[in-house]
């Protein structure tokens, strides 16, 4: 039965500077979930590709809420224009309310700010703390050496199997609602993978 989705949570980069083909792909997830109805929560970022997906979604009509650092709106790093901001005290409860309030997780490319975010929500997964589907949109295959080294994590048993089922590559924008809707169900009794 495909998924109730109304909201997605979006790690990516604030880098202005990387290739336009990441932009552009973001851009067009951001009008992608507009069209569908969903509500994109986002490191409330105004520039990079946080920028860019929350610049089309809203164009497009749709919602997006960003969830910032009270020391980075201080240094105006916020977007000025999203559905509603909310203000953390600090990182962490930047990422847990980022992910609390998702039906799903999805990764754009980005620098070690993305990369931290996204490797919580797959650790988070594996001790079953929650079991939101995890896409990462693998844009000019930005993402191949992160999931080689998935896969070694697995290959020298630092990992099960099983667990390469927490996580979906996938290569185009209009591939990501898909993959999420399609997502292997991780329930509560994946905790009694955690522990190999
Ligand atoms: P990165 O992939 O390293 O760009 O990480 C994205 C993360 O960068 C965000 O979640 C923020 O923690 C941080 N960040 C860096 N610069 C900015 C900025 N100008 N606006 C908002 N967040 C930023």
């Amino acid at each position: 039965m495909p998924r109730a989705i109304q909201n997605v949570c979006v790690y990516c980069a604030s880098s202005q500077q990387a290739r336009p083909v990441f932009y552009q792909a973001a851009a067009e997830l951001g009008q992608i979930l507009a069209k569908a109805g969903i509500s994109i929560t986002h490191g409330g970022g105004g520039v990079g590709l946080m920028g860019a997906i929350a610049d089309a979604a809203l164009a497009a009509g749709g919602r997006v809420v960003g969830v910032l650092p009270e020391f980075m709106h201080e240094l105006e790093w916020g977007h000025r224009g999203l559905s509603e901001l909310i203000l953390t005290a600090d990182m962490h409860e930047r990422k847990t309310r980022m992910l609390e309030d998702a039906d799903a997780v999805i990764a754009l490319p980005g620098g070690c700010g993305t990369l931290e975010e996204l490797l919580e929500a797959i650790t988070w997964k594996q001790l079953a703390l929650h079991g939101k589907p995890i896409v990462m949109l693998n844009m000019a295959g930005y993402f191949d050496p992160l999931a080689a080294v998935l896969q070694r994590t697995i290959d020298e048993k630092f990992m099960r199997p099983e667990h390469s089922q927490m996580w979906t590559l996938v290569d185009q924008p209009a591939d990501v609602l898909p993959a999420i809707e399609n997502a292997p169900p991780w329930g509560p009794s994946a905790r009694n993978l955690a522990a190999l």
